[in-house]
């Protein structure tokens, strides 16, 4: 079976959840009306990771919809996208760094997607086309790395994928080429039974150096699977990194996250962002933690690390830049750091904010 044919037994509709759940017939009627506003779709290999027997079980929480998802405070777009889109399909937000919505497909749709607005939905704002986002970059040359997110980047026929690599590859001023994907993560058959990809990926990668971003937030999905995945990757030559969203009810406890952490590390799978969830209608109630104690959380999970498990930052992405989380003063004044900024003016700035014990971000404009 082909990995694309595989992912047409997905589970995705409201009837097969009342099956697998047993949920009564208005369970399943609001279950239905979730799904038309944030479709899901969850690979059996995922499904099978699930501990049922626990209704609070974390890795259900990532794929399986909650009724708090009818919650439609917040944001579709907390970061300002639309207004980094230079073109159909491309942001340009960073001066050195190109990022492509190359597709709107995912092997599994995360509840806690921050761009629940276009996943398995609308795709005005991917890429229809490659040359003129090839174009684009090759026009500016600041720019000098190409991020390939989605969606997920490796969702993408083989054939696109070496399309892109071919053409991103031969610009000059380019340094390395990123790929976006939470395939290792929830559907590492893609990887595992799909040589074709990891040739396209070694043959590519001798020409520029290939990174996988991965997001790997609970240590139950380091499985066997994931990181025989993540080895095939590390054969080809690529560099992997992790980044984790730090969410309620999944792993804001400082052993869980101190032990992915650890065992990232232990895999080569360098931990690089911590991301404090963003404020996303549909996501925001459920999975936001506020922003004192996931400081907390997450520096009691870094203490306990090697160097190369504290390598990572604790962010938030704001519309004018990546945030970094540096700590709580003794009066609960919160000390932040711009990590990159849009605008100049504040590259490295410091800020420091009176932060109430439930806030969860940082609303204001910067
Ligand atoms: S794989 Fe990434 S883009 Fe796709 S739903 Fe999950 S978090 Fe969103």
């Amino acid at each position: 079976m082909s990995w694309a044919e595989y992912l047409k037994d997905n589970i995705t509709t409201a009837k097969e959840l009342a099956n697998l759940l047993h949920l009564s017939e208005q369970e399943e009627k609001s279950m239905a009306a979730i799904l038309e506003k944030y479709p899901m779709s969850v690979t059996h290999y995922y499904l099978s990771l699930i501990n049922f027997e626990d209704e609070d079980d974390p890795i259900r929480k990532m794929c399986i919809p909650a009724i708090g998802e009818e919650d439609e405070s917040g944001s579709l777009d907390t970061s300002g996208e639309k207004e980094n889109t230079v073109l159909e399909g491309m942001q340009h937000k960073y001066p050195q760094t190109a990022m492509i919505l190359s597709t709107n497909q995912c092997a599994m749709y995360c509840r806690h997607c921050f761009r629940k607005r276009l996943v398995g939905m609308s795709d005005e704002e991917v890429a229809s086309q490659i040359h003129p986002v090839i174009d684009y970059i090759r026009g500016h040359k600041e720019i000098n790395n190409a991020l390939l997110s989605g969606g997920d980047a490796f969702l993408n026929t083989t054939s696109v994928i070496e399309e892109y690599l071919r053409e991103l590859t031969a610009i000059e001023h380019l340094h390395m080429i990123r790929f976006g994907t939470r395939v290792p993560v929830v559907f590492p058959q893609r990887i595992t039974e799909d040589r074709e990809l990891l040739e396209v990926l070694k043959r590519y990668g001798k020409k520029k150096q290939i990174y996988v971003v991965t997001h790997f937030n609970h240590p139950r999905e380091l499985t066997k699977e994931a990181l025989a995945a993540i080895e095939g990757l590390k054969e080809a030559g690529i560099v992997i990194r992790n980044q984790t969203v730090l969410l309620k009810g999944v792993n804001d406890n400082p052993d869980i996250l101190a032990e992915l952490l650890q065992k990232l590390t232990k895999h080569g799978i360098n931990p690089y962002y911590v991301f404090q969830c963003r404020p996303v209608a549909g996501v925001k109630n459920q999975f936001q933690v506020p922003l004192q104690k996931a400081y907390r959380i997450v520096q009691e999970a870094k203490n306990r690390q090697n160097g190369h498990g504290k390598s990572f930052r604790f962010v938030f992405s704001h519309p004018t830049g990546k945030i970094e989380i540096i700590g709580v003063l003794p009066d609960g004044r919160m000390i932040f750091q711009y990590h990159q900024a849009k605008y100049p003016e504040n590259r490295g700035k410091i800020l420091i904010r009176d932060i109430k014990e439930d806030q969860t971000w940082l609303e204001e404009d910067l």
